[in-house]
């Protein structure tokens, strides 16, 4: 009797290793393949947000079934099955001891997850090359990530091998937080370790201080070392699985060089939104380039003066861009979706940021405020899609006040072939401009206000 309870109990103890739907990545020694474990219970179909990812397995256990470029099926119910990832494939990027891998390859997705921990088990060798990992998901600890939760449209990058990384974790008292983090994909960086790290919190903080947020966001932030004369001649936001924000950022940039560059702050200001459809740049571009000056008010890099006159110098290169392209017939939407093609990148952009503006003034008109409805929107609606639309967006944002305008505006916008009249909306906020295109503050306890709404609660 007590050898069949030792059975039954050593059976439940195996049942349980082996049902406890594991999921874990394992990089070999040398950084040479990636080996996917995947155990569960039932029989599972995965899919990958990579297109052609199933073409980059080199091997599979035996009960794995290959559907298709991006789907397969785990046939055996109780077992664990794994999946052998080459990382010397035209997919895959090795520089150095830095080994780039999209997730898409990684993450095999159940839309039933019954645990959502991803394990990374890193090679046991003393000489193994493989430092650290970060993938753009949140982190539990050192060696696990949590799936997200919304399916992914898009394979982000994760990072294998030698290179530091910081995490930073900014909240804010309402209870929006931001996690960051921040990793030095090029050793030259290193050096600047701590500039870097004072700058993102400063620019981070800025973001995080109006509230917009709600709940955790988490963001991988990778560092890149650029050889341009700029301090940071490129940034950008990607998402999919998970966030990313990529910054080319010049090794010789001082810290205030740093902190006087707008444009980590508008990187930032685009997580106040989630994914845009991209024929509706215009909407999330504007959004990013509407906030990025009051943010640098917020960080007390620029005073409320030289903010107001950043911002209106972005709306003055929109409108050179707009008369140098003179393509009268085009609308906002077709500038917006082929952007590359007319390079309509400026006038796109601060057309965009003057709708905010006036659908700020709006809001603040009847007491409320742009910020504050989108801490509205990302506490209530955020979720739903993974990718919105314009009209998606406007239509979600109108459920959320009492008087909507904005689903009316943006079609506005959208068929709009003329740059936007902004003078209205300066002087509403105690500001004119001269014939000159000079800027004169009339009334500067208003022009304060203006700069002092920009927070949620
Ligand atoms: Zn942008």
């Amino acid at each position: 009797m007590y050898k069949s309870l030792i059975l039954l109990l050593l059976n439940t103890i195996f049942i349980n290793v082996l049902w406890s739907n594991d999921y874990i990545l394992n990089i070999n020694d040398d950084m040479t393949a990636i080996k996917v474990t995947i155990c569960s219970k039932r029989p599972l179909q995965l899919t990958s947000s990579l297109d052609n990812a199933t073409h980059y397995l080199s091997k599979t256990s035996s009960h794995v079934e290959i559907l298709n470029g991006h789907q397969l099926r785990l046939t055996k119910p109780d077992s664990c099955h794994w999946l052998i990832i080459p990382t010397n494939t035209e997919s895959t990027a090795m520089t150095g001891q830095l080994l780039k891998v999209p997730t898409g390859l990684l993450l095999w997705r159940n839309e039933q997850i019954e645990n959502d921990v991803i394990n990374v088990q890193s090679p046991k060798a003393a000489n193994a090359k493989l430092v650290n990992h970060s993938l753009p998901l949140p982190k539990i600890n050192h060696d696990q990530y949590k799936w997200p939760k919304e399916p992914s449209f898009m394979s982000l990058f994760a990072y294998f091998g030698d290179f530091s990384q910081k995490t930073l974790r900014i909240s804010e008292q309402s209870g929006s937080n931001l996690s960051l983090q921040i990793n030095w994909l090029s050793k030259t960086l290193d050096s600047q370790y701590d500039s870097l790290i004072s700058w993102i919190n400063q620019v981070a903080r800025s973001f995080v201080a109006t509230s917009v947020l709600s709940g955790e966001q988490t963001v991988q932030l990778n560092l890149f070392a650029s050889h341009s004369s700029e301090s940071v001649p490129f940034a950008m936001v990607y998402r999919g699985e998970g966030t990313s924000i990529d910054a080319q950022i010049n090794p010789q940039a001082s810290l205030s060089q740093l902190k006087t560059d707008w444009t980590l702050y508008h990187e930032f200001a685009h997580l106040a939104l989630p994914f845009i459809d991209r024929n509706d740049a215009w909407l999330s571009e504007g959004l990013a380039s509407y906030l990025q000056y009051p943010l640098m008010q917020k960080a007390s890099v620029l005073d409320e003066r030289e903010a107001i006159e950043e911002l209106w110098h972005g709306i003055r290169r929109g409108q050179t861009n707009y008369q140098e392209l003179s393509k009268p017939n085009l609308t906002l939407a077709q500038l917006s979706s082929n952007m590359m093609e007319f390079r309509s990148f400026k006038q796109v952009y601060w057309r965009g940021a003057i709708f905010w503006f006036q659908v700020d003034l709006k809001l603040r008109a009847n007491g409320d405020s742009l910020v504050r409805l989108l801490n509205r929107f990302n506490r209530c609606c955020r979720d739903l899609n993974s990718i919105w639309q314009g009209e998606s967006l406007s239509a979600v944002l109108d459920q959320q006040i009492d008087y909507p305008f904005i689903q009316q505006l943006v079609t506005q916008y959208n068929n709009s072939t003329q740059f936007p009249q902004t003078d209205r909306l300066f002087n509403s906020i105690g500001i004119s401009i001269a014939n000159d295109n000079q800027i004169k503050v009339l009334d500067r306890p208003k022009l304060n206000r203006f700069f002092a709404n920009f927070k949620a609660h």
